[in-house]
């Protein structure tokens, strides 16, 4: 499981700066999400100490995938993020592990169907044919 650790004494009084990589793989919550990550998610955060709270300014870019809910051909969304986590940490002495907090942001807002294209026509009920390729005989 990926981990994403800042360490409380590193942290420079203007911030730090956090470039990282959410693996796809490690984003599911089950192992038979319908929409999964497409791509790795990329992660840029800044981290500063207030006092005894750790603040965390996170925008995530990834890709959502699945199949479209109409034709079932592949589907892609682009996935974007803006997140302000806080954690409560005791001492400077602390070191905090973002990683789950950012996969939870993640989970939350996997869209639950993805269409391959808005004006996706999906399949024909009667014979299954994919009516993106043009109408079958059921559609006249
Ligand atoms: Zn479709
Ligand atoms: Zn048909």
């Amino acid at each position: 499981m990926k981990e994403i650790k800042i360490i409380l004494k590193d942290i420079p009084s203007g911030g730090l700066l956090i470039e990282d990589v959410f693996p796809k793989n490690d984003v599911g919550i089950t192992g038979d999400d319908i929409i999964r990550m497409g791509a790795d998610v990329k992660i840029s955060a800044k981290a500063a100490l207030m006092d005894k709270i750790l603040l965390v300014e996170v925008h995530l870019d990834g890709l959502c995938s699945s199949e479209c809910s109409r034709c079932l051909e592949d589907a892609h969304k682009p996935f974007h993020k803006d997140a302000h986590l806080d954690f409560a940490v005791e001492s400077v002495d602390d070191v905090v592990d973002i990683a789950e907090d950012i996969r939870q942001e993640i989970v939350w807002d996997l869209p639950l169907r993805l269409l391959c294209r808005e004006d996706c026509k999906g399949l024909c009920p009667a014979c299954g044919k994919n009516l993106n390729e043009g109408p079958c005989e059921h559609q006249k």
